[in-house]
């Protein structure tokens, strides 16, 4: 494997409600990230039309994420924000990897399971192919490293297929070209911390989401300390008090989320948090959990909201970064022409 220049790229689909496993799963790791990294991150509104989407609110949500990247601490000048249907050759690429990927790959996608539920003969073909565009969208950068949460784990296996796949059956016309060896790199998953997958405060066995209809399920990252405090007192708990060792806390869903969501909102671990917190009763600890969420969230909120008032400054930063995407995107793309046979 040669040396690929790390880059990091990452998404998030302007579905709406974002919400708290967004940023503890995924938008923290990617503010953590700029420090040491080269960092693209897309908000990819055409993952977001493989489900029915109304066009002002795509528009709305297109720039709420932004202004989310953005209030949670990610530098747009120093690195790349853009939304995903500006730069073509994400629709390009993933209509060559929708001819590399195989069927038996799309078959284990356990999403698209979730997702198309029961009347699967119904659901788009573009939420079927969708891991094809995510492979595109991490691969048209060759980015190296790609942090998500841990309900995106499978699809980045299956992104690391396709590049290998796509390096071994093109082998030759990659070394004839002088691309190679390996043109594309396996984008490798950061997946680490204490809040990769933060469950439901309803139910500790389903995920927090946007498009659960309990808004009680989910912390929004616009919702006032009030909402905050309201949502954390009334989550879901147990009788017992908070265990001193992390085993402890292997048959109790809702009490492993709520340790995980406060340790990775303070930049502990469960078991630091468990030092602090041993023999407390819930209210205790839900009363310093909601503190510390509003506390960090707070700011988060506000500066969210003042962002999408300025439409003008959000649509520059999309417009730039889009520009600067594409100048990476285009000749990665070229090259796959070339590598296949197009002529251009
Ligand atoms: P949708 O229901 O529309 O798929 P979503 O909440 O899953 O919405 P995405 O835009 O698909 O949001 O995902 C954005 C990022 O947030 C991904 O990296 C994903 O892994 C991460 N993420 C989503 N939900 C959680 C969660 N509950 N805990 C941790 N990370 C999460
Ligand atoms: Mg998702």
């Amino acid at each position: 494997m040669p040396n690929f220049k790390p880059l990091v790229f990452s998404g998030v689909q302007p579905t709406g409600n974002l919400h708290l496993g967004n940023y503890l799963g995924a938008i923290k790791k990617f503010v953590d990230l700029q420090k040491s990294h080269d960092c693209i991150y897309c908000v990819v509104d055409m993952h977001a039309i493989t489900v029915p989407q109304d066009p002002a609110e795509l528009r709305r949500n297109i720039r709420e994420v932004t202004a989310a990247f953005i209030a949670c601490g990610i530098d747009p000048v120093k690195h790349i924000v853009f939304n995903q249907s500006r730069v073509h050759e994400h629709a390009e690429l993933a209509w060559i990897f929708n001819c590399v990927s195989r069927i038996g790959w799309l078959n284990r996608m356990t999403q698209f399971k979730e997702k198309a539920g029961k009347d699967r003969e119904n659901a788009s073909v573009g939420l079927y192919s969708y891991p094809n565009l995510m492979a595109a969208d991490i691969l048209v950068y060759r980015a190296t490293h790609v942090p998500v949460g841990d309900d995106q784990k499978q699809h980045l296996e299956l992104s690391r297929d396709i590049a290998q796949k796509f390096n071994n059956d093109f082998s030759a016309s990659i070394d004839t070209l002088g691309l190679g060896p390996e043109f594309f790199p396996l984008p490798e998953p950061l997946i680490q911390g204490p809040a990769t997958r933060v469950m439901s405060l309803r139910d500790g066995a389903k995920k927090m989401s946007k498009s659960d209809p309990s808004d009680y399920s989910r912390i929004n990252l616009t919702d006032d300390a009030d909402s905050i405090a309201q949502k954390i007192r009334k989550a879901k708990t147990d009788p017992e008090p908070l265990p001193s060792e992390t085993a402890g806390l292997a048959t109790r869903p809702e009490a492993d989320n709520l340790v995980g969501i406060y340790a990775a909102l303070t930049d502990m671990d469960k078991q630091g948090v468990l030092k602090e917190f041993a023999g407390s009763n819930f209210s205790t600890f839900k009363s310093a959990l909601v503190d510390t969420a509003v506390e960090k969230l707070g700011p988060i909120g506000a500066e969210m909201q003042r962002l999408m008032q300025d439409t003008s400054y959000i649509d520059g930063v999309l417009a730039d970064g889009g520009a600067r995407a594409q100048t990476i995107a285009g000749p990665v793309m070229r090259s796959v022409k070339d590598i296949l046979g197009f002529l251009r």
